[in-house]
């Protein structure tokens, strides 16, 4: 099969043939229809994920046809329409047993923790418990725009963040994450105010459902304009994007007993930052992470989706063919273009 392979770290990746994979016991083998581009990938293919081993295929935000089913499967048939969450759970383990298979002790992330679906065919395992079956009328392009950010905004602003109708929502970066923080805050019946450093993206997340944009770059400070707008902080504040800098934002900016969601990985020189404790105390703050979600957890997702409340279409921005992918990887820390970049064809 045709496959993105990086032979090292932070060297090009190129379009190679290598074997086609084989299903585990438990695992299938999808045939890729769609998968897109999320600067997760960015970070792996730097070296700041110490759970892959080279020479490494990225890319796990997929949607496609099951190929070949292990010996052990007995939910899925060749030919069914699937997805899968970006962190698949062992179904054996304390956390998976307690219904939060997205922090399983022994997850399986294609693109990871092993060879993902920037290629024509990925194995997937546990498949049982974790592929999700996809309306007919859902495409493989939107589909595979939900397994990673939109799932994990998800779970940031309903069940991490506990959004109420009514509550101010603070959302820093308008890049996938956010933006489908944006759409799912405002179905839940919030109001968001977005943050980013461009005209264009705020613009972006307005139509997305923001009613209230700061641009960081003209503001001198941003958690007082937030403040401001929010007369008095944001209840629920999510930094979409993963640095120092956004994360203080979202912490400062929250009002008294205000939750703070960290979905933008802090990786490499970002993995320490810095937050203000002291408020976290004073303010009784809480200070959480969202990471995935249960396949299980889908379900209601899919609904919001079927009905119109949710249209994740909207985020899918450029489609690419896979020999396009190994230059949008390592331009994927550039924060260009809009929405979701998504490989279409193989
Ligand atoms: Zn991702
Ligand atoms: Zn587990």
């Amino acid at each position: 099969m045709k496959a993105v392979v990086f032979e090292q770290f932070g060297t090009p990746p190129s379009l190679q043939n290598v074997a086609d994979p084989t299903p585990s016991p438990d695992g299938v083998v999808v045939k890729v229809e769609a998968t897109g581009l999320c600067r997760s990938d960015w970070h792996g293919w730097m070296g700041h994920d110490p759970d892959i081993t080279l020479p490494h295929v990225p890319g796990h935000e997929l949607a496609g046809t099951v190929q070949a089913i292990g010996g052990r499967v007995r939910n899925w048939k060749i030919g069914d329409r699937v997805t899968v969450p970006f962190v698949a759970g062992c179904d054996h383990c304390f956390e998976c047993n307690s219904g939060n298979h997205q922090v399983c002790e022994h997850q399986f992330q294609p693109g990871f923790s092993a060879w993902g679906s920037f290629a024509e065919y990925v194995a997937l395992d546990f498949a049982d418990t974790n592929l999700v079956r996809l309306p007919e009328e859902l495409d493989f392009a939107t589909a595979a725009a939900l397994g990673c950010r939109f799932v994990t905004s998800f779970r940031a602003v309903v069940d991490q963040g506990r959004t109420r109708p009514g509550e101010w929502v603070a959302v820093h970066g308008c890049g996938g994450v956010g933006l489908s923080a944006i759409m799912i805050a405002t179905a839940m019946g919030a109001n968001v105010v977005a943050v980013d450093l461009t005209d264009e993206k705020l613009e972006f997340a307005r139509q997305m459902g923001a009613v209230a944009t700061v641009n960081a770059s003209q503001t001198e400070n941003v958690v007082r304009a937030v403040k401001q707008i929010t007369k008095g902080g944001a209840h629920v504040s999510i930094d979409a994007l993963g640095h120092p800098v956004t994360c203080f934002n979202s912490i400062s900016n929250l009002r008294r007993r205000g939750r703070h969601v960290q979905v933008g990985l802090m990786l490499g020189d970002h993995a320490k930052a810095q937050v203000p404790m002291s408020k976290i105390i004073a303010f009784e703050l809480e200070i959480l992470g969202s990471h995935g979600m249960q396949a299980f957890r889908y379900g209601a997702m899919m609904e919001m989706i079927a009905t119109g409340k949710l249209s994740p279409q909207k985020l899918v921005g450029r489609k690419i063919s896979l020999a396009e992918a190994p230059a949008a990887l390592m331009a994927m820390d550039r924060f260009g273009g809009l929405g979701i970049s998504v490989v279409t064809s193989f």
